[in-house]
Formats: C-alpha cells, sequence, structure tokens
C-alpha cells in the first residue's frame, strides 16, 4: 500500500513511494463483489497499472431499499482488499461528504501524484457512451487517460461529440502509460454477470449471495443486517 507524505512546499500530498502508472475506478461499491474485484485485478495485469484504487462514490441517503452507509461501504472494501496488494481504496469522494464531479478527483489526484505520473480514468462503455454530459467533460483528458471497459461484442461510439473525441485521442494500450495523460484506450473483459442490485435482492428476499462477493464482505453485511 502506498503511503501519503506532505509535498515541500505543503500544499499538497505526495507518495513517498514512487509510482508511475495509477487507475481509478469510481463506483457506488453497494456492496463491493467479485465482478469489480475481477474486473480490476484483470485491468490492473492487462495494463500494468503499479495501482488501481477504488473510489467510493458519496450517495445521498435516500430510497427504497436500505442503503448502507458511506461507513459501511467502506468497510466492506477494506474487508475485500485486504489482501490484495496491487488494489488501493481512495475515499476522498466520501470524505467530501457531497457528490464530487470525477473531474475534481482527477484534478486533485493530478496534483498529489505529480505531473508525470500516468494516470487514468476507467469507465465501462455505457458510461464512456454518455462522457459528453458528464460536468467539464472536455478537460478530463487534461489530467488522465481514459480506459474503456470494453465487453466482447459491444461497439465504441461511431458518431457524435464522444466518437470525435474518441478519433482524435484513441491511444494503444501496450504504449499509452508512457504519457501522463490525453489517451483513450478500450480494454475487452469480459465481465462476470453480477451486479450490486442483484446481491441486494437476493439479501433482501432471504437467499444466499456467497461466492458473488468475498466470504468476510457477506459475513460484515450479516453482522451489520445490512440489505
Ligand atoms: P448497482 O447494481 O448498485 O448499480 P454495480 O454492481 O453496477 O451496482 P457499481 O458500484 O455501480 O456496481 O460499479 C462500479 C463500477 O464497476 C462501474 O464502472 C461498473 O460498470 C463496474 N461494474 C459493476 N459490476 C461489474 C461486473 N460484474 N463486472 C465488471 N465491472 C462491473
Amino acid at each position: 500500500m502506498a503511503t501519503f507524505a506532505p509535498d515541500a512546499d505543503g500544499i499538497g500530498a505526495s507518495f513517498a513511494t514512487v509510482l508511475t502508472n495509477i487507475a481509478m475506478l469510481g463506483g457506488t461499491f453497494d456492496p463491493i463483489h467479485s465482478g469489480h474485484l475481477r474486473s480490476a485485478v484483470e485491468l490492473r495485469e492487462h495494463l500494468n497499472f503499479d495501482e488501481l484504487r477504488l473510489v467510493p462514490c458519496h450517495v445521498p441517503p435516500h430510497r427504497d431499499v436500505p442503503q448502507a452507509t458511506s461507513a459501511q461501504r467502506l468497510r466492506m472494501l477494506e474487508l475485500a482488499l485486504a489482501d490484495e496488494p496491487g488494489l488501493a481504496i481512495d475515499a476522498r469522494e466520501l470524505q467530501r461528504g457531497a457528490p464530487s464531479y470525477s473531474i475534481d478527483t482527477l484534478i486533485a489526484l493530478r496534483a498529489e501524484l505529480g505531473a508525470h505520473c500516468a494516470l487514468s480514468l476507467i469507465v465501462g462503455m455505457d458510461a464512456f457512451a454518455q462522457l459528453h454530459t458528464w460536468h467539464r467533460w472536455q478537460e478530463l483528458l487534461d489530467y488522465a487517460h481514459i480506459v474503456v471497459i470494453a465487453r466482447p461484442g459491444s461497439a465504441l461510439p461511431q458518431s457524435g461529440a464522444v466518437a470525435d473525441l474518441l478519433h482524435a485521442k484513441r491511444g494503444d494500450s501496450a504504449t499509452f502509460a508512457a504519457q501522463p495523460n490525453g489517451s483513450i484506450v478500450s480494454v475487452e473483459l469480459t465481465p462476470l454477470p453480477i451486479s450490486a442490485t442483484a446481491i441486494r435482492q437476493l439479501i433482501n428476499s432471504g437467499h444466499s449471495p456467497r461466492y458473488l462477493l468475498p466470504d468476510a464482505v457477506w459475513n460484515y453485511i450479516r453482522e451489520q443486517r445490512l440489505y
């Protein structure tokens, strides 16, 4: 696990360990499950990330199904990642206590990691197709690469503003990390058919979600009487 240390100028923080290729994967992680974990491990190996950070987002309290609190989602991430040194948790969006834009998280990460570290934002194909609706979307590549997770048979956007950006910025997954930011690469992964929604529904209806998520997380869910 990397450790943070203050910058000499005292403004930001930087890694005491030298990291050169970092990625972030945002999500609700309510709860974290084996679909997230397998994808994270495969992406890290395929794209040679030194560290892949799972970034739980702030979710306003609401809704029909019982929701885990931010503290509970964070604890489940900690339990899930306890034995996996290449994966880390970045809790900055929870600490803000309000929803964050991805651009703000990337700006903060870039300030901490310095100008030379390769930084990647991982997004699913569905999210990528809607990139033009994101806050300050045209600035994302000023701070990071974008890694798009493609499913076998899924197609990247062919027309429109996102397709134009892809056409201008498409990079090679073997070489993109030689630059700190600015490329879009797509990686084909076969996702496990697991979702947090389905896990919550199983638990809610009295069924076992065992083997869809780490046992430590399932034990915690039972202990806390979640979902
Ligand atoms: P929910 O069912 O509550 O919408 P989810 O299972 O999709 O949740 P999120 O926390 O929303 O989980 O997902 C975080 C990220 O992980 C997203 O980019 C999402 O596309 C990706 N992801 C979710 N499930 C899988 C899976 N089975 N395989 C690969 N990636 C996944």
